[in-house]
């Protein structure tokens, strides 16, 4: 089976075919990094690092470009209002620009933490501030803006008349006219519907550049028609992003890529879905927003404990990147066990003792991990696979089936690629390529301390086993030794 992709504009899985085979172009939009990253951060990185990574594992050569937004977000996500950035910046004294520095490195030391790979470009919308003000002069050029009172306005009736407003999302202009309420500080536009690609800056705007048009700044969905473009070119293969900004950030990047570049850029548009707390929407008003620092530390009043980041990747990567998804309690902690068992039983390979023949095959398990994550990424699919597999693996280490030695390494190396490399869950210590000296060390310490016994030393000893158990080294003392495993 071949890999499917669900294209949001199509509203159908469709079977994915590159424009440039072997290479794939992919843009993800980024956070606006204007506080601590969140959960809401986390979900489309894991979703489309499982995309990077997969896409990497078939072969292809993945051009991978995730920006940072750090001018023209507003508040509320509308025309008006403060930048988000230079509201942060007031209140916490800063410059803007020590907001974006503080809060990209926050959330990159976050992605790291989640196993996150980095983008191959990571593009700031401050960073192409000329190629901005380029698309909208070409957009005006071709008719489908209008300039006032220093911004420039998208004229979406006239787009409308030519193209079609509303084919990602699905909405009907004239609804859209109905729905919107006529705000004040619209009266700028001629259609309420009408958004800015360059906004003139107040007095007071902080963030603000030099324009034909007078000082302002981009609008906020003109950075990603440009960066795209600049890194992608004209057209390219999978634009991905959260189902929030489906409406009207993709609408609109959609309507000024046409209306500035003639063309449409995008061939695969994929959206994750949103996460839920304990069944409520997340948000700083509900007072429910948690950040993802104080859920690896558990320090929020909703939280019994902290959890690993790991857990958080395993628990997002068990629903399927479409499905809304609840956070609990309950539901990590369950989770935290799954994915003990899940590195348990890789672990359990060891244990087997060879046969002349196997009982068990892991074709079979690799097959349909595989068909799982063919179908549109089905993470969750592919790792009830993964257990069934660890299901064979724990009983033939129990000696109730049996493998040949050439099975177990490749249930071993299938493993490997599918838990470490595609879903890029590792245990603790793993991902450091420091795994093998620190096995080494264990077990050197562990040879200490029955020495230490044999020469009566049980101070030493006890020592030794209590701070090794205080760095997440468990200890078990069999007939003939030692056994040991390490806590995450
Ligand atoms: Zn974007």
């Amino acid at each position: 089976m071949k890999l499917r992709i669900y294209n949001t504009l199509s509203r159908k899985k469709e079977a994915f075919k590159p424009l440039h085979p072997p290479f794939v172009g992919m843009y993800v939009c980024g956070p606006t990094v204007y506080g601590e990253p969140h959960l809401g951060h986390a979900r489309p990185a894991i979703t489309f690092d499982l995309v990077f990574r997969y896409l990497k594992h078939l072969g292809y050569r993945v051009r991978y470009v995730r920006n940072i937004t750090d001018v023209g977000h507003l508040e509320a996500d509308q025309d008006f209002g403060e930048d988000k950035i230079s509201k942060k910046a007031r209140l916490e004294k800063l410059e803007p620009m020590e907001i974006v520095q503080k809060y990209t490195n926050e959330y990159r030391l976050k992605m790291m933490q989640l196993n996150v790979l980095p983008p191959s470009i990571e593009p700031t919308a401050s960073g192409h501030i000329i190629e901005q003000q380029s698309l909208v002069e070409k957009i005006l050029e071709n008719g489908y803006a209008y300039e006032k009172g220093g911004s420039v306005y998208f004229d979406v009736e006239k787009y409308n008349k030519d193209h079609d407003y509303g084919k990602l999302s699905g909405r009907k202009i004239e609804d859209l006219i109905a729905n919107t309420r006529d705000l004040e500080k619209q009266l700028e536009k001629k259609n309420p519907l009408d958004f800015a690609i360059w906004k003139n800056a107040d007095p007071e705007h902080l963030m603000r550049w030099p324009s034909r048009w007078g000082d302002g700044f981009p609008g906020w969905h003109v950075e990603c028609s440009v960066m795209s473009s600049r890194y992608l070119g004209g057209e390219f293969d999978i634009h991905g992003g959260g189902m929030d900004l489906l409406f009207p950030h993709h609408e609109c990047e959609i309507a000024q890529t046409v209306a500035g570049y003639g063309k449409e850029a995008v061939r695969y548009w994929m959206h994750n879905n949103m996460i839920t707390l304990n069944g409520q929407k997340m948000g700083k008003s509900l007072g429910n927003a948690i950040s993802l620092e104080q859920f690896f530390t558990g320090e929020h009043k909703l939280l019994d404990q902290g959890y690993h980041p790991m857990t958080i990747r395993f628990f997002m990567l068990q629903a399927h990147y479409r499905s809304t998804l609840d956070f609990s309690n309950e539901a990590l902690q369950a989770a935290e066990k799954g994915l003990d068992r899940l590195f348990d039983g890789i672990g359990a390979l060891d244990k087997i003792i060879p046969s002349e023949k196997s009982s068990v095959s892991p074709d079979e398990t690799e097959r349909i991990f595989f068909n799982a994550l063919n179908d549109d990424f089905n993470s969750p699919i592919a790792i009830s696979h993964l257990f069934d597999g660890i299901k064979s693996i724990n009983s033939a280490a129990a000696g109730n089936e049996f493998m040949t030695g050439s099975d177990i390494e490749k249930f071993r190396h299938f493993y490997q690629t599918a838990v470490y490399e595609i879903l890029g869950l590792v245990p603790e210590g793993k991902d450091t390529g420091d795994q093998g000296l620190t096995e080494e060390l264990i077990k050197l310490l562990l040879q200490m301390r029955i020495d230490a016994r044999k020469n009566k030393n049980f101070e030493l000893a006890d020592r030794i086993r209590d701070e090794m158990t205080r760095l997440g080294v468990e200890v078990m003392d069999t007939k003939d030794g030692f056994e040991w495993k390490l806590n995450r």
